[in-house]
């Protein structure tokens, strides 16, 4: 009985520092624990939003894909031949060349360049 009444009256300062250790330990851990579920959460939202954009270029590519398919079955159905192409054949098959000079920018080179340039920054 003694013993315990001179526990009370007299705190330990040593005991009461780790004490104050573990409480400030146990918010740093909860914290990061909160920052580390945030991250998780980011992370899920730029996967999904990365899934979609994947889903929407391969929808972009394929329907690419299918047009140019569509113009040169045009092509090779019209009653001209290859050495003396008709002029609207000329004109499908100036569109599809992609080192013409006439065509708009090549999309498919900018976007690679765009494409290094953030692989670069990273
Ligand atoms: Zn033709």
């Amino acid at each position: 009985m003694k013993k315990v009444t001179k526990i009370k009256t007299q705190p330990n300062l040593q005991e009461s520092r780790l004490r104050e250790n573990f409480e400030m330990l146990d918010r740093i851990r909860d914290d990061t624990v909160n920052d580390i579920e945030s991250l998780t959460k980011d992370f899920q939202h730029m996967t999904v939003v990365a899934e979609s954009i994947r889903r929407n270029y391969r929808a972009l590519l394929s329907e690419n894909q299918l047009l140019k398919n569509t113009l040169l079955s045009i092509v090779e159905d019209c009653e001209c031949w290859q050495s003396n192409r008709c002029d609207r054949c000329q004109k499908i098959l100036k569109s599809l060349d992609n080192n013409n000079p006439d065509c708009p920018p090549n999309a498919a080179k900018e976007y690679r360049a765009i494409l290094s340039q953030l692989r670069n920054l990273g």
